[in-house]
């Protein structure tokens, strides 16, 4: 550890689990061989960002800098890097390590590795500390963690594919989301407008739970067949037992029996969606109709690539909203009154220009 070089860098983070973020220097490990150092040109703002500033979920550790859907430009690259070349484009998601030689990682699923280093909160595998996200000037990871990123796309679209992106195109694939299915996506943010756009491009009928009615237009525009206005029990009513997969993607309690009950007969719903607290499931909601409600996190890397060649082939990318850096606490406070249209994504030229 001891012969690892560190540098200094510009990022925001929260101090604690209250205090707005604010401008600080955190320190990031020179590039060892097999590592890329990439300046970040943008940086989505996922609501996984908001749960882990005010550690909702009960392991943050500060200083907090979030930041997971990252898009730049390579700068240096180590020895051994075989990947890429300075001057390439390239993308990081939610992880920047992990041991590749374990079960989880050889079949391609590094998500599920114990070994699994996330990109924030983990602990810096060789300089100690916590990891630090990309809300800050430049990252380094290890080249495997890296992803090409399709060049006829815009950049800053693109940087929600690397969690929003994958988040829900994972589980479309696993659950073979295709034509014939009736297929619903409940909350239209970051994450649910992407699952409207894949499970639209892999040819199933799609269908929004909104709680937000003026969001009916975009639902349609953005892919969806029908939209449901969840708060309204006729239109749910209508609609129950009818669909083969439900991808709920909401940030807040909810009440899960509800979506259990619109599953038909050995329908699924995945729970992709993290709320502080637990969603308590009635036993009936799956034993009547042998349901079943399963979860799912981000993807591996092989299929994050195969996500984002998909997208460069079909032109699939995130609907942004650009922001400053110092705009990201107002963003917050808009994704909380789920006022995102439909992801934040930070031009990090803004950090450089402070
Ligand atoms: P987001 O952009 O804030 O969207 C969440 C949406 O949920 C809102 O736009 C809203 O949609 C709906 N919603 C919010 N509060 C609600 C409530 N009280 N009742 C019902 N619906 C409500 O968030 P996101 O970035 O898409 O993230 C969504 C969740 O996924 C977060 O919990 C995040 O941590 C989690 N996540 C998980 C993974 C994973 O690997 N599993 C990866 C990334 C994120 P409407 O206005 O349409 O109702
Ligand atoms: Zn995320």
């Amino acid at each position: 550890m001891s012969q690892i070089q560190c540098y200094s860098v510009k990022a925001y983070s929260a101090s604690n689990a209250t205090t707005p973020l604010a401008p600080a220097a955190i320190t990031r490990r020179e590039p060892t061989e097999l590592d890329v150092q990439i300046e970040i040109l943008y940086c989505g703002v996922c609501h996984s960002d908001i749960h882990f500033a005010r550690n909702e979920w009960g392991f943050t550790r500060y200083p907090a800098v979030p930041g997971h859907e990252i898009v730049g430009r390579i700068t240096r690259i180590g020895a051994k890097v075989t990947k890429f070349k300075v001057g390439d484009l390239a993308g990081v998601g939610c992880m920047v390590g992990g041991d590749l030689s374990c079960p989880h990682c050889r079949a391609g699923n590094e998500q599920y590795s114990p070994t699994m280093i996330g990109t924030y909160g983990s602990t810096e595998p060789f300089i100690g500390g916590p990891t630090f996200g990309g809300y800050s000037e430049n990252i380094v990871v290890n080249e495997h963690f890296a992803l090409r990123v399709p060049t006829n796309l815009s950049p800053a679209a693109v940087a929600p594919l690397l969690c929003a992106g994958i988040t829900t195109y994972s589980p479309l694939r696993h659950w073979k989301v295709g034509p014939g299915q009736k297929v619903g996506v409940v909350g239209l943010g970051g994450l649910g407008h992407m699952g409207v756009k894949f499970a639209r491009a892999f040819g199933a009928h799609v269908v929004v739970f909104t709680t937000s009615p003026s969001k009916k237009a975009d639902a349609l525009r953005l892919g969806a067949h029908e939209v449901i206005v969840s708060t309204d029990p006729e239109q749910m009513k209508a609609h129950a037992g009818t669909f083969h997969f439900i991808l709920d993607c909401v940030s807040a309690q909810h009440d899960i029996n509800t979506y259990l009950g619109m599953l038909a007969v050995d329908g699924n719903l995945t729970q992709v969606g993290a709320p502080e607290k637990p969603l308590p499931v009635s036993v009936f909601s799956l034993i009547m109709g042998r349901r079943s409600f399963s979860g799912s996190m981000i993807g591996g890397i092989r299929e994050t690539q195969e996500m984002l060649d998909f997208c460069g082939e079909h032109g699939i990318a995130s609907d942004i909203e650009m922001i400053r850096m110092d705009q990201i606490n107002e963003a917050y406070a808009r994704m909380l009154k789920s006022d995102v249209k439909y992801r934040f994504v930070i031009d990090m030229a803004s950090l450089k220009a402070e």
